[in-house]
């Protein structure tokens, strides 16, 4: 990096940590001539981001913003925390930057949604699933219906034995 004081280029890194949620890096740096400390931030290349391959064949840019507002409509006013919300979509983000390179199907991030939606509020993966078309057809949804019903059936079941 050039100093923007002196022009000489050479400094050391004195200190890097993550910032706009962790989208870049910010760098505390020092000139090697002058002394003088000045900030750096890294972004990630909007080139070098994984491509979304929607189901109409058009191709968008990765956003963890859209997976957010998904997230937000499907949970509603369930008593889910944004913090687990968060960490939900921070999840399928990390688990699509390993599994893909260049390109994903859209129906791939909304699986991977469905998956640990299921686990932290029924009601909102139900939403979440019906919203993304995952289920083929209806009947396919009323079948999750139906499943999720006996599984409450279960529960009652369980409560008449005390
Ligand atoms: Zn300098």
């Amino acid at each position: 990096m050039v100093c923007p004081f002196c022009q000489h280029n050479d400094d050391k890194v004195i200190d890097s940590r993550p910032t706009d949620g962790a989208a870049a890096i910010r760098r505390r740096r020092e000139c090697l001539k002058c002394g003088k400390r000045f900030t750096t931030f890294e972004r990630v290349e909007e080139a070098a981001k994984i491509m979304v391959v929607k189901r109409d064949g058009t191709h968008v840019p990765f956003s963890r913003d859209s997976i957010v507002r998904g997230v937000q409509a499907a949970c509603g006013k369930r008593p889910i925390s944004e913090e687990a919300k968060q960490r939900l979509v921070s999840l399928v983000e990390e688990s699509v930057y390993h599994d893909f390179e260049r390109e994903v199907p859209s129906s791939e991030i909304g699986k991977r949604v469905c998956e640990r939606l299921r686990a932290l509020d029924e009601v909102a993966y139900i939403r979440f699933a019906s919203e993304y078309h995952r289920f083929k057809d209806v009947s396919e949804l009323a079948a999750e219906l139906q499943s999720m019903a006996n599984r409450v059936k279960d529960v009652k079941d369980q409560q008449k034995l005390f």
